[in-house]
């Protein structure tokens, strides 16, 4: 038996060398155990030392690891069920040291007697529990082959600092395990956008050709036919072609949306200044149509996907003249700095939005007018929000009815 000196020496460096475990900081359970165990066996020189969890039922121990000292080999799976072992398992439940110098004759040991302890020589056993978010939850054992032997005080502390290694690699493995299936989530999120991206990609896709051929035939049928049939005729030939082209701008526009957050786009340094001006020139003729006044306050450059922003700007614009109420259209285009955001602003004069719908109005084709009244299909709003979103930003609009609307995003300062 090696001096207390020494021992103390060794039980020290031990907990030292046990907390900077890699396998623990990688989370390799199992690894972890195993590296317990093989510390109790050294540094209290027992032949056998365990680690026991209790079942899920918690009507029995489940052993996770067992190291054997003189072969060196690693086991596990055997159950202790607390039917067989009611004595012991009391004891356990105590949540206090079992320390048996004699465990033939300890009555929290000697259950085992016969059965366990004889056949393999072993004398003594030094049980810690495990402990484990306030709760007891499994045990730390060793046993030692040979004469009895009389565990000592720093031997006792030093089986019950294991236990609270194996606590450790307990919430290291339950943290893991969390990352894991978040990580898991995350995948199957991602992949099922991916899918319903593509379905609305091909499905519009797809649609545009049996449409193609349906405008074709109505389109005919009006032309050749158009005032040689009933009135009534004429009247659902003329129907017929205005749902097949509403249905072909739809079909375009549900394109344009499901093209729209692709990360084709690189990053780039953006002037916006410059590419409001762009698209005020490519508005220009609605603007003066309107007699719309368009003032671009200054604007920053920042790194950020160029057409990106060109697409919002273009479709807020777009609708600020669009939604104009009686007075001529005056619109403001606006960016300040806001934490690690440039928050941009599109605000009118128009008809205003009831706050009731501020969120609808950013779904697809949700419009707040019946047809006719203002041309649209309903999704410029959805796409500025699915390219806003995608660039990690959020819009999102404040506005009164009769009075006008501001409709805000941000986009990261530095994407
Ligand atoms: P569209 O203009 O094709 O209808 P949007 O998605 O751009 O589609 O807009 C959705 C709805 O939001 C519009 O139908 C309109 O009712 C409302 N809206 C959008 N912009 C404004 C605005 N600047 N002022 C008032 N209403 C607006």
């Amino acid at each position: 038996m090696k001096s207390t000196d020494s021992r103390l020496h060794l039980q020290h460096a031990t907990l030292v060398s046990l907390a900077q475990s890699r396998a623990m900081e990688s989370g390799d359970f199992q690894k972890t155990l195993q590296e317990l165990t093989e510390a109790l066996t050294r540094t209290q020189q027992v032949q056998r030392a365990s680690i026991w969890l209790y079942t899920a039922e918690r009507d029995g121990i489940a052993c996770l690891d067992l190291h054997e000292a003189v072969k060196n080999e690693h086991a596990a799976g055997v159950v202790l069920k607390q039917n067989d072992f009611p004595g012991y398992f009391r004891a356990l439940e105590e949540e206090r040291t079992i320390a048996a110098d004699d465990a033939h004759t300890d009555p929290r040991t000697r259950e085992f007697s016969t059965v366990y302890l004889a056949p393999l020589g072993i004398n003594s056993m030094l049980d810690a529990p495990i402990r484990h978010r306030g709760k007891m939850v499994g045990v730390v054992c060793q046993e030692h082959v040979g004469p009895a032997r009389s565990w000592t005080q720093d031997e006792q502390n030093f089986a019950g600092s294991v236990a609270d290694f194996v606590s450790l690699a307990l919430e290291a493995n339950e943290r893991i395990k969390a990352e894991k299936a978040l990580a898991q989530q995350v995948e199957e999120l991602a992949r099922s956008n991916a899918e319903l991206e593509q379905f609305a990609y091909v499905a519009s896709h797809d649609l545009q050709e049996p449409l193609r051929m349906v405008s074709n035939y109505v389109s005919l049928l009006e032309r050749k036919y158009k005032g040689k049939l009933d009135p009534d005729a004429d009247k659902y030939i003329r129907y017929a072609v205005e749902g097949a082209t509403r249905m072909h701008r739809m079909i375009e526009d549900l394109l344009t949306f499901s093209r729209s957050a692709r990360d084709e786009q690189s990053i780039e340094t953006v002037d916006a200044q410059a590419v409001a001006k762009d698209v005020l020139a490519n508005l220009a003729r609605a603007a003066e149509e309107a007699r719309a006044e368009i003032l671009v306050h200054p604007l920053p450059t920042f790194r950020a996907r160029g057409p990106a922003l060109s697409q919002i700007l273009q479709n807020l614009i777009e609708n600020a003249i669009k939604y104009r109420g009686d007075a001529a259209p005056r619109i403001e285009v606006k960016a300040e700095r806001s934490g690690d955001d440039w928050r941009f602003s599109v605000s009118d004069n128009g008809i205003g939005i009831d706050p009731q719908h501020s969120e609808r109005v950013f779904r697809i084709f949700q419009r707040l007018h019946e047809r006719g009244k203002y041309s649209g299909t309903g999704i410029g709003l959805a796409i500025v929000k699915r390219i806003v979103e995608s660039q990690k930003g959020t819009v999102w609009v404040e506005s009164t009815v009769g009075q006008g609307s501001t409709f805000h995003f941000t986009l990261p300062a530095e994407a």
